[in-house]
């Protein structure tokens, strides 16, 4: 679904990205883990078109990005590490519009809001102001703006940010489902908890390179031998 080949990026004079190269394939859920300031979002931001000059080669669904039609990105689903959303709409209007930029039929956007919002308990306040929710709130219209197109490939940047531990529960469960239906999920986190469960591959950002990309029973092996645990220490 998505490849890589020494992709490279610098902010001045700093190298953020120095060659990375990775594969993912077709229902593979990735954790793309690394420490702060290792180079995830800029990849994820990279890959979907939304961070300028850079080097290296990178195709989606066989296409390189730079040549990016609005239909692809029909497929992709993306929940960002920051976002401002519309707070003046209530998230009714917001999840409408969003289904709208997707091209979907107003009724099947209309139902498929309707179940997500149920489903993160937040029926009660789809009609107020997304400028009235809290963080967490808006973190979960984040993750349901993500879904409602039933993407093929998901990008997620943090996405439990701000949700308590019962919505990262929920959202876990919701993760599983969408990997059980062969979607491909791009999970980019600095902590290791959720990835560890339900991702079959985990690769390792550290200072712009991949240091490691396995299996968490492997990389738990590797680190045991010593070669990751400075990073691995900074996971929590
Ligand atoms: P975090 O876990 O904190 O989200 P990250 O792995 O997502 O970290 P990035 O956001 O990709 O890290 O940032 C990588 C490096 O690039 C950091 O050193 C950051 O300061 C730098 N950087 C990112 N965006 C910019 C920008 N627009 N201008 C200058 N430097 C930037
Ligand atoms: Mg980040």
């Amino acid at each position: 679904v998505l490849s890589i080949r020494d992709l490279k990026k610098n902010f001045g004079s700093k190298e953020v990205l120095k060659g990375v190269r990775l594969d993912v394939y077709e229902g593979q859920i990735i954790g793309y883990i690394g420490p702060n300031g290792a180079g995830k979002s800029t990849t994820v931001k990279i890959i979907l078109g939304l961070e300028e000059g850079y080097s290296g080669q990178v195709t989606l669904f066989g296409k390189d990005i730079s040549d990016s039609s609005v239909e692809y990105k029909k497929r992709i689903g993306y929940v960002p590490e920051m976002a401002d959303l519309y707070d003046n709409l209530t998230a009714e209007e917001y999840l409408t519009f969003m289904g709208e930029l997707y091209g979907m039929e107003q009724k099947k956007a209309g139902e498929k809001a309707e179940r997500l919002i149920g489903l993160f308990g937040l029926s009660e306040v789809y009609e107020s102001r997304i400028a009235s929710y809290s963080k967490g709130m808006k973190q979960k219209i984040l993750i349901i703006s993500s879904l409602l197109h039933n993407p093929d490939v998901l990008f997620l940047d943090e996405p439990i940010n701000g949700l308590d531990a019962n919505s990262v529960m929920i959202f876990k469960e919701l993760l599983a489902q969408l990997a059980a239906e062969g979607k491909t999920i791009f999970y980019s986190s600095h902590i290791m908890d959720v990835v560890e469960k339900i991702s079959n591959r985990i690769v390792l950002l550290h200072n712009g390179q991949i240091v490691a990309d396995g299996s968490f029973e492997e990389l738990k092996n590797q680190n045991m031998e010593g070669s990751l645990e400075e990073i691995f220490n900074q996971l929590t």
